[in-house]
Order: C-alpha cells, then sequence, then structure tokens
C-alpha cells in the first residue's frame, strides 16, 4: 500500500525508504547558531525510523547560515555569490559534523553527499549517484545531502535544496518525500493573511495550485519558499513519490506533525516509468520547439511529435539534448530528448516527412521526438 495519510511517512511498508529535507531556518536559529537541542529531538525521531526498518535520507539545508556567522558576513551570508559560497564552506564542515555526531550516538553512520545540479541532470550522472545513494542504505548509513555550494555557481546551481531533495528522492526511487519547513504547509493565499486556509490534500499540482504561492521565503533564511516546494511536488508526483510539507519548528517535528495530520500532504496521480520521470524533472533544458495546435493534441494522445507539426525552433542544441516543448501561447507541453540538433530542427520544421531526405539529404528519422523519449507534462 503507497503512503495515503501523512501518518504513512513513518509507516515502514507504506513508505519504506523516505527522503526528509530540512529546512535553514529550522536548523539555524535567528542567532545564527545551530539549533542543537531540537536538532537531537529530529534525529531521535529519524533513529526510530531507521530502526523500524525505514531507510533514511537527510537533504540538510543551513551551511550558508551557519558559516555567515562564523566569518562575520551580512544578510546570512547571502549578501553576494561569493559571500554564499565562503559561507558555505565553513559550515558545511560545521553541518555535516553536527549530523554525524548526533547521528552516532543513536549508533547509524552519517554519509555526505554534495551535489550539483548537473549531477542528477546528466543521465549518466544521475544513474552513478542512484547507485552510491543505494549502497549507502543497503549498508544502514544515513546519506546527508546538500547543494555543493561553494563551487555552484548561478547557472549551475539549483539554489534551493526543494528542488534538490525531490530530485534526490527520485533519484533513491524513494515513496515519501517531506519537506520540513518554518511553515506547516501550503496555504491558499498568503498565510499572513487572516483568511488563508491550509490545504490538507493536493493531487497534482494544476496551474490553481501553482498560483497560491508567492515565491518568497517566508522566513528570510533560507532560499526556498513555497514556489520551490511546489516545483519539488511536481517532480515528485511525475515520478509518483508522495510528498508533504509540515511545519518542524517544535521539538520531535515527526511525532508532533505527522501523527496529528498536520500539513499539506501531496498524492501522486501518476508514476512514470524511471527514465521518464528523470526526463520530466529535468530542470534545465538545452533549448526549445514550439509546435500547432494539431501536433499539440496528438502529443496529448501520446504521438511521437513529428517535424510539419513544428512552428519554431530555439536553439542551439544538439542531438540527443533534452529540450521543452511548448504550444504557441507559451505553454509548456512536454519534455523530449530532440533526434536532430536545431539546425536540423529547423530546416524540417513545417514540412512533410515525405520531403525530408530530399532536404537533409540522409536517411531520415521517424520523427522529430520520439515519444519513447518524451514526456508529457
Ligand atoms: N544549500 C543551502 C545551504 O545549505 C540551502 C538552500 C535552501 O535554503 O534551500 O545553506
Amino acid at each position: 500500500m503507497p503512503v495515503a495519510t501523512l501518518a504513512d511517512f513513518t509507516d515502514a511498508d507504506a513508505c519504506p525508504r523516505i527522503v526528509v529535507k530540512v529546512g535553514s531556518a529550522l536548523l539555524v536559529g535567528e542567532d545564527g547558531a545551530a539549533r542543537r537541542a531540537w536538532l537531537e529531538t529530529l534525529v531521535g525521531e529519524l533513529a526510530a525510523a531507521h530502526a523500524r526498518g525505514q531507510q533514511v535520507i537527510v537533504v540538510s539545508s543551513g551551511a550558508i547560515a551557519l558559516g555567515a556567522r562564523k566569518l562575520g558576513l551580512t544578510k546570512g551570508g547571502r549578501g553576494s555569490l561569493a559571500d554564499a559560497q565562503a559561507a558555505a564552506s565553513v559550515g558545511q564542515i560545521a553541518l555535516a559534523g553536527l549530523w554525524a555526531e548526533l547521528l552516532a550516538g543513536h549508533g547509524i553512520t552519517a554519509a555526505q553527499i554534495l551535489l550539483t545540479l548537473d549531477d542528477l541532470e546528466d543521465r549518466r550522472r544521475y544513474l552513478n549517484a542512484t547507485a552510491t545513494l543505494g549502497r549507502l542504505l543497503a549498508a544502514g548509513a544515513i546519506p546527508v545531502i546538500n547543494e555543493n555550494d561553494s563551487v555552484a555557481t548561478h547557472e549551475i546551481r539549483f539554489g534551493d535544496n526543494d528542488r534538490l531533495a525531490a530530485r534526490v528522492a527520485q533519484a533513491a526511487g524513494a515513496s515519501g518525500l517531506l519537506l520540513l519547513s518554518d511553515v506547516d504547509g501550503l496555504y491558499d493565499r498568503n498565510p499572513r493573511r487572516g483568511d488563508a486556509q491550509m490545504l490538507k490534500l493536493v493531487r497534482g499540482v494544476t496551474p490553481e495550485v501553482l498560483a497560491m504561492a508567492d515565491g518568497a521565503s517566508g522566513s528570510g533564511v533560507g532560499s526556498g519558499g513555497m514556489t520551490s516546494k511546489l516545483q519539488a511536488a511536481e517532480i515528485a508526483e511525475r515520478a509518483g513519490i508522495a510528498m508533504a510539507i509540515v511545519g518542524g519548528k517544535s521539538n520531535a517535528p515527526l511525532a508532533s506533525a505527522l501523527a496529528k495530520g498536520s500539513g499539506t500532504l501531496f498524492l501522486p496521480r501518476r508514476r512514470d516509468p524511471a527514465r521518464k520521470a528523470w526526463l520530466g524533472g529535468r530542470l534545465r533544458l538545452k533549448g526549445a520547439v514550439v509546435v500547432d495546435d494539431g501536433a499539440a493534441r496528438a502529443l496529448a494522445r501520446g504521438s511521437s511529435l513529428l517535424a510539419a507539426g513544428i512552428s519554431a525552433v530555439e536553439g542551439p542544441f544538439a542531438r540527443g539534448d533534452a529540450v521543452a516543448v511548448r504550444d504557441g501561447k507559451g505553454h509548456l507541453l512536454a519534455h523530449g530528448l530532440a533526434e536532430y540538433d536545431a539546425e536540423e530542427c529547423e530546416r524540417l520544421r513545417g514540412r512533410q516527412s515525405a520531403e525530408h531526405a530530399e532536404i537533409l539529404g540522409y536517411a531520415p528519422r521517424s520523427a522529430v521526438i520520439h515519444r519513447d523519449q518524451l514526456v508529457v507534462l
């Protein structure tokens, strides 16, 4: 039985492998120091999950906030990219040390993995990460993961650990993703407004659900905010992973939120095969093709994308690159791996298949994006 309630996140049968993401505002107090006493209670709960037979992966934020204090940097270390990188390298040692020490108190070995965006975007590196995670979990360790902030620059970084955690959950084949946050769930409007209502259950991250996020990080300490949490929910959903946003401020947060059913549960409506889930969850695409209405309808029915339905090509991209497929109004329809480079796509655009051999001067492929390499979003 898959996860169907918040309480199921602590059930080893419903959720044999769980990713728990801990936000910066929970780990680091307003004084810039680690909230050690609180973390001890969370680690106690994770150790209990481990003892019940659940395999646990932690995605821990907090490096930048912790390092900023040690280096005496302003704005929590987020004043500039250079500050954030310096703060992260100082804070990460302390952060990993703290997790390792507290887990060791329960006889559990911690394993640190620092990832950049490309480690999970590139298929080969993604599979490497999957193998490492699997081996660590089989050996009984708890991986503690963060973004490799000290080397990640704007173009190559996630920038928030919500999407990182969703990609990790996907790579690890997890059943559940728990985002512990300083907000206690998804509200239908800004929770600072008195009339805001918390949603208990979301089935499918629709445009209406996305519109409920207002972007900024609630606490100003982390970099996530509700937008990145909903993007994480989209990634998790595509991979068939249940996700929850729960408030983590109080001690022993799993017991206080999950057992009481307090938080927002996101249940997946689909489960794409592993390769398609990876492709659908890609965050960085090399280019795009714009398609006409007929092609958009054909894609929705599960067809391959043919050149005749393409109205514009945005390159450059090479054969085999992941590209976005959009309709004429700019709506994202699909992700796919292109069978041709951008220049060839441009030459074939709008032309019937029978003409392709003559245009290209060589035997054409059957489609610009084959349906096996296409994920409708
Ligand atoms: N990787 C960042 C850190 O460790 C946190 C990113 C986030 O706030 O989501 O400080």
